[in-house]
């Protein structure tokens, strides 16, 4: 297991994508920026992550290049791959937050000790306990008729989930398009995430509005620091409450369990600084019976690839998975192949490491910076 880390390197990207995206804290339109990190070893294996930051949620991706190549890569240099868990906690103890830069570090790890030993990343996470994973499609396009044109084709795909992005054009548009959702696709478990989008003072009311359409679960209705607001609504809606914003580590995890803020957590390995962590998330909410669902930010095939590892291990992240942006949102993709879905089902890889190379002329097309380390 001595494979030495001899290369790290960089690349901030800004992908192409196919129409805007209108969230509760902020509009996606033009293109996505990722960061992609690569490590080398001694051997010649390349592991590859992704930091997939977002500035109005958790973070820029000039800072997280930056984290990483000035504090995160000096620790990679010299270690072997296997020494997962020690670099992480060196990680922390280097530099706070960055939770995106830490999750990019930790992917490529994992990666490239899974190819080190041959076998896949989940099998370094504790073994699988799915080998697919219900696939849920956001609806966010400002323009709710081109929405009912991808409802369309993801329908025809096979996806049976979708998740609306309200709280972003008024409280009688939000129900305008979960009614016509409910009468024209009676076979979509749907789902509403308001991502902060709605005043505490109105949330009461308009939430139980909703309790009508028997919605699979409402996400982060209100701002991330009004817990207690999201315990009163926990109690009293019908629909089950999921957190995002409000968990982003573990200690946030706890105290959502605790205070009962929710009945659920959307884990994301960018709010949290990566799989492990994500599995231990994943854990606390188990312990008060609160399932997970596999959320995620605006990320490529790769950052996907782990979390799909991630849930393939962890059996509470039990709500599938909103892997879709690979597919249907960006313009063009970096895996060399298309993100594994089939018949509206994420299919978890079985080959060593993440299970899928990444395009470099892709990489490059789209690079807007790049640097090395080592
Ligand atoms: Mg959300």
């Amino acid at each position: 297991m001595k494979d030495k880390i001899e290369r790290v390197s960089l690349w901030h990207v800004a992908l192409p994508v196919s129409t805007p995206r209108d969230h509760g804290i902020g509009l996606v339109a033009g293109n996505v920026e990722v960061v992609v990190l690569r490590i080398r070893t001694a051997s010649g294996i390349a592991g590859w992550g992704e930091a997939s930051p977002w500035p109005v949620f958790t973070g820029t991706p000039e800072a997280t290049l930056s984290a990483i190549q000035r504090y995160l890569a000096p620790l990679l240099i010299g270690r072997c791959v296997s020494e997962i868990p020690a670099i992480m906690q060196l990680a922390d103890k280097t530099i706070v937050g960055h939770p995106e830069a830490k999750a990019a570090v930790e992917t490529a790890l994992l990666d490239a000790f899974g190819q080190l030993c041959g076998q896949p990343v989940w099998a370094l996470l504790g073994g699988c306990c799915r080998g697919e994973i219900p696939l849920s499609v956001s609806l966010a396009d400002p323009e709710f008729a081109r929405d009912l044109d991808l409802a369309d084709r993801i329908r025809d795909a096979g996806v049976r989930i979708v998740k609306v992005k309200t709280g972003t054009q008024g409280h009688e548009f939000d129900l305008n398009r979960l009614e016509r959702l409910k009468k024209d696709f009676p076979e979509f478990d749907i789902r509403a995430d308001y991502n902060q989008g709605m005043q505490s003072f109105e949330a009461m009311r308009r939430l139980q509005d909703l309790d009508s359409f028997e919605l699979g679960f409402i996400e982060q209705p209100v701002p991330a620091l009004n817990r207690m607001v999201m315990a009163q609504l926990c109690a009293s809606i019908n629909t089950p409450l999921l957190a995002d914003e409000s968990v982003f580590d573990l200690p946030q995890a706890f105290e959502a369990a605790r205070d009962e803020i929710c009945n659920g957590i959307s884990v994301k390995i960018m709010k949290c600084g990566g799989l492990r962590r994500g599995q231990q998330i994943a854990a606390v909410a188990e312990s008060a019976g609160l399932p997970c669902y596999g959320g995620d930010m605006f990320e490529t095939g790769i950052a996907h690839l782990a979390g799909t590892h991630m849930i393939a291990a962890t059996p509470n992240i039990s709500l599938g998975c909103e892997f879709y942006q690979a597919t249907w949102y960006l313009e063009e993709d970096l895996l060399e192949t298309p993100f594994p879905i089939e018949n509206g089902k994420v299919q978890v890889p079985v080959e060593p490491g993440l299970g899928a190379s990444v395009n470099e002329g892709a990489l490059k097309k789209y690079a807007r910076n790049a640097c090395e380390v080592g």
